[in-house]
Protein backbone atom coordinates (compact mmCIF):
# COMPACT_ATOMS: atom_id res chain seq x y z
CA UNK A 1 0.00 0.00 0.00
CA UNK A 2 1.07 3.48 -0.42
CA UNK A 3 2.32 4.77 2.57
CA UNK A 4 1.35 8.30 1.97
CA UNK A 5 -1.72 7.25 2.25
CA UNK A 6 -1.46 5.38 5.59
CA UNK A 7 -0.04 7.57 8.48
CA UNK A 8 1.13 6.08 11.32
CA UNK A 9 -1.30 5.49 14.31
CA UNK A 10 -1.16 8.11 16.82
CA UNK A 11 -1.85 7.68 20.60
CA UNK A 12 -5.62 7.51 22.18
CA UNK A 13 -6.02 10.86 23.94
CA UNK A 14 -8.67 11.64 27.14
CA UNK A 15 -9.30 14.79 28.87
CA UNK A 16 -6.21 16.08 32.11
CA UNK A 17 -8.31 16.61 35.00
CA UNK A 18 -12.55 16.27 34.93
CA UNK A 19 -14.73 19.90 34.46
CA UNK A 20 -18.11 21.11 34.88
CA UNK A 21 -19.95 23.37 32.59
CA UNK A 22 -23.64 24.60 32.95
CA UNK A 23 -26.27 26.25 29.83
CA UNK A 24 -29.23 26.22 28.31
CA UNK A 25 -30.15 23.36 26.24
CA UNK A 26 -31.98 24.40 22.61
CA UNK A 27 -34.91 22.41 21.58
CA UNK A 28 -35.73 21.53 25.64
CA UNK A 29 -34.81 25.11 26.92
CA UNK A 30 -33.77 23.66 30.58
CA UNK A 31 -30.32 24.85 32.71
CA UNK A 32 -28.59 21.63 31.82
CA UNK A 33 -25.03 20.80 34.01
CA UNK A 34 -22.70 18.87 32.11
CA UNK A 35 -19.90 17.31 33.68
CA UNK A 36 -16.72 16.37 31.33
CA UNK A 37 -14.12 13.36 32.93
CA UNK A 38 -11.59 11.45 31.66
CA UNK A 39 -11.99 8.03 30.53
CA UNK A 40 -9.87 5.03 29.98
CA UNK A 41 -8.35 3.86 26.41
CA UNK A 42 -10.50 2.11 24.31
CA UNK A 43 -13.72 3.11 26.14
CA UNK A 44 -14.92 5.77 23.60
CA UNK A 45 -17.14 9.04 24.46
CA UNK A 46 -19.87 7.80 26.58
CA UNK A 47 -22.61 10.38 27.72
CA UNK A 48 -24.22 9.44 31.10
CA UNK A 49 -28.14 10.76 32.34
CA UNK A 50 -27.10 11.08 35.74
CA UNK A 51 -30.62 12.41 37.02
CA UNK A 52 -32.11 9.20 35.51
CA UNK A 53 -32.46 6.52 38.21
CA UNK A 54 -30.05 3.86 36.46
CA UNK A 55 -27.77 6.92 35.63
CA UNK A 56 -27.67 5.14 31.64
CA UNK A 57 -25.14 5.42 29.66
CA UNK A 58 -25.45 6.10 26.65
CA UNK A 59 -22.21 5.11 24.11
CA UNK A 60 -21.37 8.15 21.03
CA UNK A 61 -21.91 4.98 18.42
CA UNK A 62 -23.79 4.92 15.09
CA UNK A 63 -26.04 2.15 16.47
CA UNK A 64 -27.13 4.47 19.35
CA UNK A 65 -28.29 7.03 16.65
CA UNK A 66 -31.96 7.72 16.18
CA UNK A 67 -33.86 9.58 13.58
CA UNK A 68 -35.11 13.05 14.50
CA UNK A 69 -34.98 16.16 12.43
CA UNK A 70 -32.14 18.49 12.38
CA UNK A 71 -29.95 16.79 14.96
CA UNK A 72 -27.99 14.51 16.49
CA UNK A 73 -29.62 12.14 18.80
CA UNK A 74 -28.55 9.07 20.92
CA UNK A 75 -30.62 6.60 22.89
CA UNK A 76 -30.15 3.94 25.31
CA UNK A 77 -33.55 1.77 25.62
CA UNK A 78 -35.79 4.31 27.09
CA UNK A 79 -33.43 6.98 27.65
CA UNK A 80 -32.05 9.59 25.44
CA UNK A 81 -29.36 12.57 24.91
CA UNK A 82 -30.31 15.19 22.54
CA UNK A 83 -27.90 17.39 20.42
CA UNK A 84 -24.58 15.85 20.76
CA UNK A 85 -23.27 16.82 17.67
CA UNK A 86 -21.37 20.01 18.47
CA UNK A 87 -20.03 18.52 21.59
CA UNK A 88 -19.13 15.54 19.57
CA UNK A 89 -17.25 17.77 17.12
CA UNK A 90 -15.61 19.88 19.83
CA UNK A 91 -13.97 16.26 20.60
CA UNK A 92 -12.85 15.19 17.39
CA UNK A 93 -11.43 18.98 17.29
CA UNK A 94 -9.34 17.96 19.90
CA UNK A 95 -8.84 14.12 19.53
CA UNK A 96 -10.24 12.89 22.19
CA UNK A 97 -11.23 9.72 22.10
CA UNK A 98 -12.35 9.04 25.05
CA UNK A 99 -14.64 10.83 27.68
CA UNK A 100 -17.75 9.91 29.84
CA UNK A 101 -19.75 12.89 29.46
CA UNK A 102 -22.25 13.50 32.43
CA UNK A 103 -25.54 15.15 32.19
CA UNK A 104 -28.13 16.35 34.39
CA UNK A 105 -30.64 16.18 31.51
CA UNK A 106 -31.61 14.79 28.51
CA UNK A 107 -29.75 17.36 26.06
CA UNK A 108 -26.62 18.83 26.27
CA UNK A 109 -25.88 22.92 26.94
CA UNK A 110 -26.85 24.90 23.52
CA UNK A 111 -24.26 27.33 23.88
CA UNK A 112 -23.85 30.23 21.54
CA UNK A 113 -24.68 27.11 18.75
CA UNK A 114 -21.07 26.72 18.04
CA UNK A 115 -17.81 24.79 19.59
CA UNK A 116 -16.19 27.63 20.55
CA UNK A 117 -16.55 27.54 24.26
CA UNK A 118 -16.38 23.98 24.56
CA UNK A 119 -13.06 24.22 22.78
CA UNK A 120 -11.62 26.96 25.30
CA UNK A 121 -12.51 24.68 28.15
CA UNK A 122 -10.56 21.60 26.40
CA UNK A 123 -7.64 23.91 25.50
CA UNK A 124 -7.77 25.26 29.43
CA UNK A 125 -7.91 21.90 30.91
CA UNK A 126 -5.54 20.12 28.49
CA UNK A 127 -5.26 16.79 26.72
CA UNK A 128 -3.39 13.49 27.94
CA UNK A 129 -1.99 10.54 25.59
CA UNK A 130 -3.14 7.10 26.75
CA UNK A 131 -0.90 4.04 26.04
CA UNK A 132 -3.83 2.32 23.33
CA UNK A 133 -3.32 3.71 19.71
CA UNK A 134 -6.54 5.37 18.17
CA UNK A 135 -7.55 2.97 15.04
CA UNK A 136 -7.72 3.91 11.76
CA UNK A 137 -9.94 3.55 8.71
CA UNK A 138 -7.97 4.57 5.19
CA UNK A 139 -10.50 4.77 2.23
CA UNK A 140 -8.65 3.42 -0.76
CA UNK A 141 -12.34 3.48 -3.18
CA UNK A 142 -14.27 5.78 -3.89
CA UNK A 143 -18.43 5.10 -2.66
CA UNK A 144 -21.19 8.00 -1.97
CA UNK A 145 -24.72 7.78 -0.28
CA UNK A 146 -27.54 10.40 -0.85
CA UNK A 147 -29.02 11.25 -4.23
CA UNK A 148 -28.77 13.85 -6.54
CA UNK A 149 -30.17 16.48 -4.15
CA UNK A 150 -27.97 15.80 -1.05
CA UNK A 151 -25.14 13.44 -0.93
CA UNK A 152 -21.93 12.97 0.60
CA UNK A 153 -19.30 10.22 -0.75
CA UNK A 154 -15.88 9.17 0.83
CA UNK A 155 -12.98 8.78 -1.57
CA UNK A 156 -8.85 8.57 -1.04
CA UNK A 157 -6.67 11.20 0.03
CA UNK A 158 -3.36 10.93 -1.58
CA UNK A 159 -1.68 12.89 1.14
CA UNK A 160 -3.03 10.64 3.85
CA UNK A 161 -5.14 13.25 5.65
CA UNK A 162 -9.02 13.59 6.38
CA UNK A 163 -10.31 16.38 4.49
CA UNK A 164 -13.70 17.73 4.21
CA UNK A 165 -14.87 19.46 1.19
CA UNK A 166 -18.54 20.59 1.57
CA UNK A 167 -21.02 22.41 -0.70
CA UNK A 168 -23.58 24.22 0.57
CA UNK A 169 -26.65 25.60 -1.81
CA UNK A 170 -29.41 27.39 0.29
CA UNK A 171 -31.99 29.22 -1.23
CA UNK A 172 -31.78 32.53 0.75
CA UNK A 173 -29.39 35.85 -0.62
CA UNK A 174 -27.28 35.80 2.17
CA UNK A 175 -26.30 32.14 2.08
CA UNK A 176 -26.79 31.13 -1.39
CA UNK A 177 -23.74 28.77 -2.63
CA UNK A 178 -21.04 28.66 -0.78
CA UNK A 179 -18.01 25.65 -0.44
CA UNK A 180 -15.40 24.99 1.75
CA UNK A 181 -12.26 22.82 1.65
CA UNK A 182 -11.04 21.95 5.41
CA UNK A 183 -7.89 19.32 6.21
CA UNK A 184 -8.45 18.62 9.81
CA UNK A 185 -6.38 18.65 12.72
CA UNK A 186 -6.82 20.67 16.46
CA UNK A 187 -5.28 23.84 14.98
CA UNK A 188 -7.14 23.92 11.48
CA UNK A 189 -10.38 23.28 13.60
CA UNK A 190 -10.19 25.78 16.33
CA UNK A 191 -8.76 28.16 13.85
CA UNK A 192 -11.19 27.50 10.96
CA UNK A 193 -14.56 25.80 12.21
CA UNK A 194 -14.47 26.08 15.92
CA UNK A 195 -16.52 28.95 16.02
CA UNK A 196 -19.02 28.49 12.99
CA UNK A 197 -22.99 29.01 14.95
CA UNK A 198 -26.02 26.78 14.08
CA UNK A 199 -28.28 29.14 11.45
CA UNK A 200 -32.08 29.16 10.48
CA UNK A 201 -33.72 30.87 8.60
CA UNK A 202 -36.69 33.35 9.81
CA UNK A 203 -39.30 31.47 8.63
CA UNK A 204 -37.64 28.02 10.34
CA UNK A 205 -37.27 29.72 13.78
CA UNK A 206 -40.97 31.28 13.82
CA UNK A 207 -41.88 28.00 12.68
CA UNK A 208 -40.13 26.01 15.59
CA UNK A 209 -40.90 28.49 17.81
CA UNK A 210 -44.73 28.42 17.84
CA UNK A 211 -43.85 24.40 18.29
CA UNK A 212 -42.15 25.94 21.56
CA UNK A 213 -38.83 25.23 20.28
CA UNK A 214 -36.17 27.62 21.18
CA UNK A 215 -38.21 29.98 23.29
CA UNK A 216 -35.71 31.19 25.27
CA UNK A 217 -32.60 31.80 22.61
CA UNK A 218 -32.63 34.82 21.22
CA UNK A 219 -31.26 35.80 17.52
CA UNK A 220 -27.53 36.54 19.43
CA UNK A 221 -27.42 33.15 20.21
CA UNK A 222 -28.49 31.66 17.25
CA UNK A 223 -28.18 33.26 13.47
CA UNK A 224 -31.26 33.23 12.18
CA UNK A 225 -31.20 34.77 8.84
CA UNK A 226 -33.69 37.09 7.70
CA UNK A 227 -33.83 38.90 4.32
CA UNK A 228 -30.89 41.04 4.42
CA UNK A 229 -29.16 39.11 6.56
CA UNK A 230 -28.48 38.21 10.41
CA UNK A 231 -30.90 39.44 12.34
CA UNK A 232 -29.61 41.55 15.71
CA UNK A 233 -26.67 39.23 15.38
CA UNK A 234 -23.12 39.24 13.14
CA UNK A 235 -21.28 36.90 11.00
CA UNK A 236 -17.99 35.54 12.07
CA UNK A 237 -17.17 34.68 8.85
CA UNK A 238 -18.53 35.54 5.26
CA UNK A 239 -19.07 31.81 4.80
CA UNK A 240 -19.92 31.01 8.43
CA UNK A 241 -22.75 29.28 7.28
CA UNK A 242 -20.75 26.54 5.48
CA UNK A 243 -18.03 26.30 7.85
CA UNK A 244 -21.09 25.39 10.74
CA UNK A 245 -22.12 22.42 8.11
CA UNK A 246 -18.27 21.18 7.99
CA UNK A 247 -18.02 21.04 11.93
CA UNK A 248 -21.58 18.68 11.67
CA UNK A 249 -19.65 16.15 8.93
CA UNK A 250 -16.69 15.99 12.02
CA UNK A 251 -19.50 15.51 15.01
CA UNK A 252 -21.55 13.17 13.10
CA UNK A 253 -18.57 11.31 12.37
CA UNK A 254 -17.29 10.75 15.62
CA UNK A 255 -19.99 8.49 15.67
CA UNK A 256 -17.73 6.04 13.91
CA UNK A 257 -15.08 5.51 16.67
CA UNK A 258 -11.53 5.97 15.04
CA UNK A 259 -10.04 8.33 12.57
CA UNK A 260 -10.91 8.27 9.26
CA UNK A 261 -8.00 8.62 6.41
CA UNK A 262 -9.69 9.62 3.50
CA UNK A 263 -11.21 12.83 1.39
CA UNK A 264 -14.88 13.61 2.47
CA UNK A 265 -17.14 15.34 -0.06
CA UNK A 266 -20.37 16.32 0.76
CA UNK A 267 -23.12 18.21 -1.21
CA UNK A 268 -26.03 19.75 0.61
CA UNK A 269 -25.86 16.86 3.18
CA UNK A 270 -27.41 17.46 7.11
CA UNK A 271 -27.37 14.86 10.11
CA UNK A 272 -29.22 11.65 8.04
CA UNK A 273 -26.83 11.77 5.37
CA UNK A 274 -23.60 12.36 7.92
CA UNK A 275 -24.63 9.24 9.99
CA UNK A 276 -25.26 7.00 6.95
CA UNK A 277 -21.74 7.97 6.02
CA UNK A 278 -20.34 6.94 9.55
CA UNK A 279 -22.28 3.66 9.53
CA UNK A 280 -20.76 3.07 6.07
CA UNK A 281 -17.70 3.81 7.58
CA UNK A 282 -17.93 1.33 10.73
CA UNK A 283 -19.37 -1.57 8.35
CA UNK A 284 -16.14 -1.39 5.95
CA UNK A 285 -14.15 -1.07 9.44
CA UNK A 286 -15.86 -4.13 10.56
CA UNK A 287 -15.97 -5.96 7.16
CA UNK A 288 -12.36 -5.10 4.91
CA UNK A 289 -9.40 -5.65 7.21
CA UNK A 290 -7.91 -4.01 4.40
CA UNK A 291 -9.11 -0.60 4.93
CA UNK A 292 -8.58 -0.94 8.93
CA UNK A 293 -5.48 -0.62 10.54
CA UNK A 294 -5.51 -1.17 14.26
CA UNK A 295 -3.38 -1.59 17.29
CA UNK A 296 -2.03 -5.04 17.87
ZN1 LIG B 1 -24.84 22.01 13.92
Amino acid sequence: MDQRLNPSLRNQQTIKTPFEVCGRSYWSGLDVRMRLQPAPANSGIVFQRVDLPGQTMIPATVNQRVEVPRRTVLVAGTDSVDMVEHVLAALSGMQIDNCLIQLDRGEVPAFDGSCLELIHLLQSVGTVKQKAQRDQLVIQSEFQVGNEGSWIRAMPNPLGQLEIRYSLEYPHPSIGAQQLNYVHSPTAFARELASARTFLLQQEAEILRQMGVGLKVTNREVLVFGEDGPIGNRLRFPDECVRHKTLDVLGDLMLAPFDVVGTIVAYRSGHHLNAEMAQQLTKLFHSQTNYRRQAA
